[in-house]
């Protein structure tokens, strides 16, 4: 099945207590697809680059078959992401947001992405998310996540583009922002009531729920020790959502719980190295390995 995602493709600067990089590669279009791609499927990404952006991590994506026709190389600056986490490796702290060339970026999908089934509206402006979804034919699916900057920075436009979404995506604290209330069952409740029909909240190294009109499902986060960087895990785990729904090209219930866990599977191995070090390497026994563990630890 395809999948389309339009998300932002950056260069990150991260501190974690265990170590920092510089410009590593990042981006939520990026760590999405990446990890989709281990569920085989057609993932086409549009985005936007500088001509900063070094040429090996476009060859990266397409090693893992990742379509980049939709990726402009435009004169500029590609978008910079700074953040730090603290010791337990929480919530991060950003320290600065430059959009550079998707400040004034409008896509433009390519003919051989508009037929695509599954969308997936990753994390980038409410406005972009919208003019995509615009381009294509009839997806089957659309997917959607969003952040902070954007509920703050872009609430009406963002309300906009819920509208469209069926199932949302999005972290706890950002769950009760956008429903403007403190209690995350209660926020959940309300999101139900503006476009999406199914909501899975993250939170972080707690697990994630799944929510639906006359279904909850609750799946724990892998017990991990070894935590080096947790950018990207959020989109890791909707990359990891999205690519299982799409290989079975179903969303029953059951099937919705397992892609909860599979979310939950790539997002763990994701923060075990800095950017995108661990996604690139995994092997489909090591995903496996660790879905047998989260059934073993989760039935009684
Ligand atoms: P996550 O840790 O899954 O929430 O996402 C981290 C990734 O999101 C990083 O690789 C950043 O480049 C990217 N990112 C951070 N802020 C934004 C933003 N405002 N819009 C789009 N992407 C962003």
């Amino acid at each position: 099945m395809s999948i389309l995602i339009i998300g932002s493709v950056a260069l990150d600067s991260v501190e974690t207590p265990a170590g920092k990089i510089e410009g590593g590669l990042g981006g939520s279009a990026v760590y999405a697809s990446l990890s989709a791609s281990y569920f085989y499927s057609d993932t086409r990404i549009v985005a936007v680059v500088g001509t900063d952006f070094p040429k090996e991590h476009l060859e990266l994506l397409e090693k893992h078959s990742v379509n980049v026709d939709g990726i402009q190389i435009k004169q500029g600056r590609t978008f910079r992401w700074s953040g730090t986490y603290g010791k337990d490796f929480g919530e991060a702290t950003t320290l600065r947001t430059q959009l550079n060339v998707f400040a004034t970026f409008h896509p433009e999908i390519p003919e051989n992405y508009k037929d695509s089934e599954y969308v997936f509206l990753a994390n980038i402006d409410p406005d972009l998310q919208l003019e995509v979804l615009e381009q294509v034919k009839k997806p089957k699916l659309v997917i959607g996540d969003t952040m902070n900057f954007w509920i703050s920075g872009k609430r009406n436009e963002l309300l906009k583009t819920l509208k469209k979404v069926d199932l949302l995506i999005i972290n706890d604290a950002e769950a009760r922002q956008l429903a403007e209330t403190n209690n995350t069952i209660e926020a959940a409740k309300i999101i139900l009531t503006l476009g999406p029909k199914i909501l899975i909240i993250k939170k972080g190294g707690d697990g994630a729920m799944l929510i639906t009109k006359d279904s909850y499902f609750f799946a724990p986060a892998y017990p991990l020790t070894t935590i080096q960087d947790p950018t990207g895990a959020g989109d890791t785990f909707a990359g990891g959502v999205v690519g299982y729904i799409a290989k079975n090209d179903n969303i029953e219930d059951a099937i919705l719980r397992k892609a909860v866990v599979y979310g939950g599977v790539m997002a763990s191995y994701n923060v075990e190295k800095f950017s995108v070090g661990r996604l690139q390497e995994l092997k489909q026994e090591e995903i496996e390995k660790r879905f047998e563990d989260f059934k073993k630890m989760t039935t009684f």
